[in-house]
C-alpha cells in the first residue's frame, strides 16, 4: 500500500490513528524504518500552478547529488523491510536528468515500490521509455484541466496539448514495450480556475487508461499546504495527531530530513543524511521528541504544523 497524504483511502485508514485518546499508549512505538521515504530529487519546477505556494519557496533550488542518493539506497538495501520510495519532492521530478538512473539503482537495491508524481509536461517518448525500462512502479500525473482554457488557468506555464499527448503516448509506449508498469494514476483537483469539471475529466481519460495495468483516476481537494495557501478555514483548536513522524520521512534535495513534504521550506528539520544514516535520523532523539510532542497534540515550535489542515480536522 502506498501512503499518500492526499489519497482518500489513506485518509480513511489512518483517521483512527489521529485520535490521541484512543492510541496515546502506542505513540511511543514506531516502525524500525519509515514505511515511506520521500526523496526530493529536485525542488525545481517548470510550472506555476495556482494552488501551489511555489512563490513562497525560499530554499535554494537544485538537484540531489547522486552520491548522496546512492548512500541512502545502499543503506536501504540491507533493510529487511524496505520502504516505498517516492522520487520527488517540491518540484518536477522529470527535470532531473538522472531520474531513470535513480530508479534503476533503487530497484537494484531491492526497493519493491518506486513512485513519482509529475505534471507530465516533459514526459516525452524518450523519457517515457527510460523510466519504463528502469522499472518505475507507479506514476501519478497531476492533470488539472479538461481543455486548454481550464488547464492553462490552473497549471500555469504548461501546455495542455503537449501534456495530453505525452500521457497518451506514454500509454501507447508502455503497451508497445509489453509492460504493465508504471501503473498510472491520473489526478484531478477540482477548483475555481478549472471549473471543477470532474465528470468531463473522468470521461476524457476513461478510454486512455489501461485497466490491466491497474491505471486509475484520483480526485483530491484543495489543501492549505502548511500555511502556503488559505483555501480551508482552520480554527485555533488542534484535534488530531499527525502520523507522519511514525510512518514517513521526507528528505530534501540537499540531504536535510524534515518532518514531512508540507515543510517545503525546510524549517522543521529532523536530521541531515549527509552526516547521519537513515536509521540514526529515524530512531534519533529529534524524531523521538517530536513523536512525544505530537502524541500530546503539542505542535509548539512547528510553524508549518500549526498552519496545516491535518491537525485541525479529523
Ligand atoms: S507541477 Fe507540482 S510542484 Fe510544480 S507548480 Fe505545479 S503543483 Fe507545484
Ligand atoms: S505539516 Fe506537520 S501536521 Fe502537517 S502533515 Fe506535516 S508533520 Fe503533519
Amino acid at each position: 500500500m502506498i501512503l499518500n497524504a492526499r489519497d482518500k483511502i489513506t485518509r480513511g485508514l489512518l483517521s483512527l490513528a489521529k485520535s490521541p485518546l484512543l492510541f496515546y499508549p502506542y505513540y511511543r512505538y514506531h516502525l524500525p524504518l519509515p514505511a515511506v521515504i520521500l526523496i526530493e530529487n529536485t525542488n525545481c519546477c517548470n510550472a506555476q500552478c495556482v494552488m501551489c505556494p511555489r512563490e513562497t519557496l525560499t530554499r535554494k533550488r537544485g538537484f540531489m547529488e547522486f552520491g548522496l542518493f546512492e548512500k541512502i539506497m545502499k543503506e536501504l538495501s540491507s533493510a529487511s523491510r524496505k520502504p516505498v520510495v517516492h522520487l520527488h519532492g517540491f518540484g518536477e521530478p522529470l527535470l532531473d536528468p538522472l531520474l531513470s538512473e535513480r530508479i534503476t539503482l533503487a530497484k537494484t537495491c531491492g526497493i519493491k515500490h518506486t513512485y513519482i508524481v509529475t505534471n507530465a509536461s516533459l514526459l516525452f517518448p524518450e523519457t517515457a521509455r527510460k523510466i519504463i525500462n528502469a522499472g518505475l512502479d507507479t506514476m501519478k500525473i497531476s492533470f488539472y484541466g479538461t481543455d486548454e482554457e481550464s488547464y492553462h488557468a490552473t497549471m500555469r506555464r504548461l501546455d495542455f496539448k503537449v501534456a495530453l499527448n505525452n500521457v497518451r503516448e506514454f500509454v501507447r509506449i508502455r503497451r508497445e514495450l509489453k509492460k504493465r508498469t508504471p501503473k498510472l494514476i491520473l489526478q484531478y483537483l477540482p477548483q475555481e480556475t478549472n471549473g471543477a469539471k470532474t465528470e468531463e475529466f473522468q470521461s476524457m481519460w476513461r478510454s486512455v487508461l489501461d485497466k490491466r495495468a491497474g491505471d486509475c483516476l484520483n480526485l483530491i481537494s484543495l489543501e492549505n499546504f502548511g500555511g502556503g495557501r488559505a483555501y480551508n478555514r482552520i480554527g485555533e483548536r488542534i484535534v488530531s495527531v499527525c502520523f507522519y513522524p511514525w510512518a514517513a520521512l521526507s528528505v530534501l534535495f540537499d540531504g536535510r530530513a524534515v518532518t514531512c513534504c508540507m515543510d517545503y521550506n525546510g524549517v522543521q528539520g529532523v536530521g541531515d543524511l549527509n552526516f547521519q544514516s537513515l536509521m540514526e535520523v529515524w530512531n534519533g532523539t529529534v524524531l523521538s521528541a517530536i513523536r512525544r510532542k505530537f502524541g500530546r497534540l503539542d505542535y509548539s515550535g512547528f510553524p508549518t504544523c500549526l498552519r496545516c489542515d491535518w491537525v485541525h480536522r479529523r
